[in-house]
């Protein structure tokens, strides 16, 4: 008995931020094999309109600057904000602490375990986020894995 390829189905294209054959699905979703970016149909759109992508978070034009700089792909403080206000519940990892950051009725809450900060504002999350007195923002270099919370 033969098993059913479950990418039977999928297109040859183009990676939309290295330029390399990478392979579609019928919705235009895909990982490339290359540069690991995972595509999605409505990623120019998102980028431009919303600051981001999905699942990736990082909007495509930056992706691509990113690869050009042989840097991995990671979203900044502004696009981890972004995908929040598309998301309501992101994450990301600090010193081996994992952080979660949901939106709420315009109102945000970030922290772990037990321990949390609640802002009213967007702008004030922005300003104000900090860990153990250090700003978020100016601390992004430190974090890791800013995301979209899946589970
Ligand atoms: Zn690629």
């Amino acid at each position: 008995m033969s098993k059913k390829n479950p990418y039977k189905e999928d297109k040859p294209g183009i990676c939309t931020v290295c330029g390399k054959i990478a392979f579609f699905d019928e919705f235009g979703n895909g990982t490339c094999p290359h540069c690991g970016w995972e595509m999605c149909k409505d990623e120019e759109k998102m980028g431009q309109e919303q600051g981001i992508s999905y699942p990736m978070l990082v909007p495509v034009w930056r992706a691509r600057e990113q690869y050009r700089q042989g840097k991995p792909f990671k979203a900044t403080f502004e696009d981890f904000v972004n995908g929040l206000y598309f998301y309501s519940e992101m994450s990301f990892l600090h010193k081996g602490i994992h952080y979660y950051v949901m939106s709420s009725n315009g109102k945000i809450c970030v922290g772990h375990g037990d321990v949390y900060q609640l802002y009213d504002t967007r702008e004030e999350f922005t300003e104000k986020a900090n860990i153990d007195g250090r700003l978020l923002k100016d601390i992004w270099d430190e974090v890791e894995n800013p995301s979209y919370m899946f589970d």
